[in-house]
């Protein structure tokens, strides 16, 4: 099927279908009846060096929708395999075309990728369709990710088709364009691994080297430093997570990207109450993806890539098998500096005292006990509001304080330093569950405000400013707990 090419704004490059023909398949998105734009984020498309004003014409339009290529795009699905929930598939874009990469005015590649754009060579029994509701989810939350600094995809525009797509009831569909920096995963070295030959899994990992890793290039061993690069930035991630409450929900080896980056926004959701054993997927009905057991599905991941590369990490099998144990070891270190590092900024704290984790471990274990809001909780410290958690009063809590404010004062930085940091590590704003339901209602029936909203207070989280207080309250309590769908 050809396509009408437009001359456009972008500036494609197409690195990843340079890459051997088993990694891809090519095709085009199939064209829908009547897009219309939902959503289009500015800022973003300013940054990577895109035209506004063309981005917002009838072409822009149709190029969002997969009713028009822009010119040096290459539209291709990319191939992958994966453990979902523990179990090994072939997978690949089943419901996602990259159009090719932009390269931005000073140098950046980004995947600009269409989400729901109709089926593909990988889409087995589905329609390869979104529906606008979870596009819309996933745009609220992944720039709300952005926001509180940590590393995501992002989410570039939504367009309604004008189309229905058939799921339970008939949902309006749409499709969201993903920018990411690339879209290379756990489950596509898996995939390589598997049905590759291993010049083909090689030309991957270089490939995946040079695009996210190029200071490792000329390492001795370069493919064990990539593992331990991926570990490192994963451990950094996942911590991230944690310190803000984020719980993915799905984190399938192919929902884990190479580069680092927070990647399909399905089901997840931000934790209010604190407790590890959080889950809010309702497929999720062992709790393998729970908030408390991120960090551990993290290094269950990455052993599934160090298994992957066992073959490019050295040529006796054993030798790599133990090489690459040894960085998988490194992963509990590192996610536990990283995290303990970002529970210190929450509590104002500077230099490191041994003391701190027991500190942090009994303010968390309190939290869980009297179902205390974890966002609130740090809010409430950070400026001086204790009454504004349900912890006041407890008499544990009261000593606790006291053991905090000691601590603080083992330090030289002043109290006023110590407020900022934590008013710079405490979001005042997080996408609250009752918040984005409210807004993807909305949506649904047209009225798209309420979004905007959300999606510019949930722009600066550490403001704390007077149109962010709105958003911090609590849903009213409700007798059926908060649950989340895979966005089919
Ligand atoms: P996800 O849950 O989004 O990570 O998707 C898991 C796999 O299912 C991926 O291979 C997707 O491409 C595929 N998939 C999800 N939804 C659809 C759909 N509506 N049509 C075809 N494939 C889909
Ligand atoms: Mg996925």
């Amino acid at each position: 099927m050809t396509k009408e090419i437009i001359e456009t704004v972008w500036n494609y490059d197409n690195s990843y279908a340079r890459l051997p023909n088993i990694f891809f398949k090519r095709t085009n998105p199939t064209s829908v009846r009547s897009p219309k734009v939902a959503i289009f984020n500015e800022p973003l498309a300013t940054s990577l060096g895109l035209n506004i004003e063309a981005l917002r014409s009838e072409n822009g339009t149709a190029v969002f929708a997969g009713n028009k290529i822009p010119e040096g795009a290459s539209p291709l699905a990319q191939a992958y395999a994966g453990h979902q929930f523990g179990h090994f598939t072939m997978l690949g874009d089943g419901r996602a075309v990259l159009l090719g990469e932009q390269v931005t005015p000073n140098g950046e590649r980004f995947d600009i990728q269409l989400k729901g754009p109709g089926r593909t060579p990988y889409s087995r029994g589905g329609d390869g369709r979104a529906a606008l509701g979870p596009m819309l989810r996933e745009y609220i939350i992944s720039e709300a990710m952005h926001g509180l600094g940590i590393p995501t995809t992002r989410s570039l525009a939504v367009v309604s088709t004008g189309e229905p797509v058939i799921r339970e009831t008939d949902l309006p569909g749409a499709i969201l364009t993903r920018v990411a920096a690339s879209h290379l995963r756990v489950g596509t070295f898996q995939y390589a691994a598997r049905w590759g030959s291993e010049e083909e899994l090689r030309e991957l990992a270089d490939y995946a080297i040079k695009r996210h890793y190029p200071e490792i290039e000329d390492d001795e061993n370069r493919y064990l430093s990539f593992l331990q690069e991926v570990i490192k930035r994963q451990a950094m991630l996942i911590a991230k997570w944690q310190l803000v409450g984020f719980i993915h929900g799905v984190m399938n080896t192919d929902n884990m990207t190479i580069s680092g980056e927070t990647i399909d926004y399905g089901p997840c959701a931000f934790m209010d109450t604190y407790d590890p054993a959080t889950v809010f997927s309702s497929i999720d009905r062992e709790g393998r993806y729970a908030y408390g057991n991120q960090p551990n599905i993290g290094v269950w991941n990455l052993a599934r890539l160090a298994e992957s590369l066992l073959p490019l990490l050295h040529e006796d099998q054993e030798q790599a098998v133990t090489l690459a144990q040894d960085k998988l070891s490194d992963f509990a270190g590192l996610f536990e500096s990283n995290w303990l590092e970002g529970m210190r900024a929450k509590l104002g704290l500077f230099n490191e005292d041994e003391k701190d984790k027991p500190l942090i471990r009994d303010l968390l274990e309190m939290m869980q006990k009297h179902r205390a809001d974890y966002t609130n909780t740090f809010r409430a410290l950070t400026f001086d509001k204790p009454e504004e958690t349900i912890l006041q009063g407890t008499t544990e809590f009261t000593q606790w304080h006291k053991r905090w404010e000691e601590r603080l004062g083992r330090q030289d930085e002043s109290v006023d330093a110590s407020k900022k940091l934590m008013r710079n590590s405490n979001p005042a704003v997080i996408p609250r569950n009752h918040r984005v339901e409210e807004a993807l209602e909305a949506a649904n029936n047209g009225d798209y405000s309420v979004m905007e909203r959300l999606i510019e207070v949930l722009s600066n989280p550490y403001a704390n400013s007077p149109e962010q207080i709105d958003y911090t309250t609590l849903p009213a309590p409700s007798p059926r707990p908060y649950r989340t769908f895979c966005g089919t």
